[in-house]
């Protein structure tokens, strides 16, 4: 017997694309993921596969549960990305052709996910994807990366170019299919320190971060991620050394004065006029390319625009970072620029 579902309209793909498209591997390519330039994210175990239905039932037709994995992970990253061109089963014209959009006969897993290009990051999908036991192919603006080529990019040569979305396959073994291991794409949900206010009772990674930094101040607590007593008494005693309102809230202002006590300042002759994009920016520089990050990003991020990198403008290119999905390193290098839209001339 087969049970069947209601696949709605966002599900179906309507790409056209190519019938097996790893006949379609042209040259090796020169393809820049940024490699390297991934924020660090929380190791994801691998749970138990999930369990296989039982053999007298022909499961109803879905989407290979590592995809789901992967689908969650990259909806939690990017939670308003544009999903138009997102899909994974195949239109009606394509289900005679050989798909991974189309089920498989024998246990109804549709082994091939599409997901929109927009309000995502490509490079690091693809990068993450590379990087996971599961899959078999990624195909992405004219180009493939393919298990069979080591990953290798190469030249796209079938007729869909693949450039308003990307497609993922995964193999068709039953423990790839049902994978249940992190892709490593959603460590944004992992809080960072000044991601959110911290107070007492509050628990979690950028708690650890916060204890971590307090440690280089010779506060001598138990890195446990748990905002107790002894941390928030810490706390109250660090605001009142530096003036600040002594309420053992971990906001902007605090977190701004633990990084510059825990940094040290790197002194840097000025250049008077600087363009942005001409050179990196950090802590301890001035300059107009420096008002003008703090205008890109705010004044509630970053504090009044004038044109000096301080604590709070380092808070400010922190969560701008995070937020671009870049390793938030509080330094304006050629990445943050880009993402910024300025041409680096340096
Ligand atoms: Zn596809």
């Amino acid at each position: 017997m087969e049970t069947t579902i209601d696949i709605v309209e966002a599900d179906v793909t309507h790409f056209g694309e190519d019938d097996d498209p790893e006949t379609f591997i042209g040259d090796e390519i020169e393809y820049d993921l940024g490699i390297g330039e991934d924020p660090p994210g929380e190791e994801i175990p691998e749970g138990p596969p999930t369990p296989p239905e039982p053999p007298s039932l022909l499961p109803a037709v879905h989407l290979a549960p590592t995809l789901k994995v992967l689908r969650d992970e990259i909806n939690a990253r990017w939670p308003k990305r544009d999903r138009a061109s997102d899909g994974w089963i195949g239109d009606a014209a394509h289900q005679k052709s050989k798909s991974d959009h189309n089920p498989d006969a024998d246990n109804r897993s549709v082994n091939a996910l599409d997901v929109d290009k927009d309000g995502i990051d490509p490079s690091l999908v693809i990068r993450k994807c590379i990087a996971h036991p599961s899959t078999e192919y990624v195909i992405y603006n004219r180009t493939i990366w393919s298990r069979s080529r080591s990953f290798k990019s190469a030249r796209y040569t079938g007729s869909n170019p693949h450039d308003k979305h990307l497609h993922v396959s995964v193999g068709h073994s039953a423990t790839r299919e049902r994978s249940t291991r992190g892709w490593g794409i959603a460590n944004a949900a992992v809080p960072k320190l000044g991601d959110r206010t911290l107070t007492k009772g509050c628990t979690g990674s950028d708690v650890r971060e916060l204890q971590n930094l307090a440690n280089k101040l010779g506060a001598k607590l138990v890195v446990d991620g748990d905002l107790g007593a002894k941390t928030d008494a810490w706390i109250r005693s660090f605001q009142k050394s530096k003036k600040l309102a002594v309420d053992g809230v971990v906001g902007l202002k605090t977190i701004a004065a633990l990084r510059a006590a825990t940094t040290p300042a790197v002194p840097i002759s000025q250049p008077a006029k600087a363009k942005p994009g001409s050179r990196t920016l950090r802590r301890g520089m001035t300059g107009e390319d420096v008002s003008f990050v703090q205008r890109w990003i705010g004044e509630r991020r970053c504090g009044k625009p004038n044109g000096e990198f301080n604590p709070q403008t380092e808070a400010g290119v922190r969560w701008y970072q995070r937020m671009q999905g870049l390793a938030d390193d509080g330094i304006v290098g050629p990445l943050t620029w880009g993402k910024m839209r300025v041409k680096v001339t340096y």
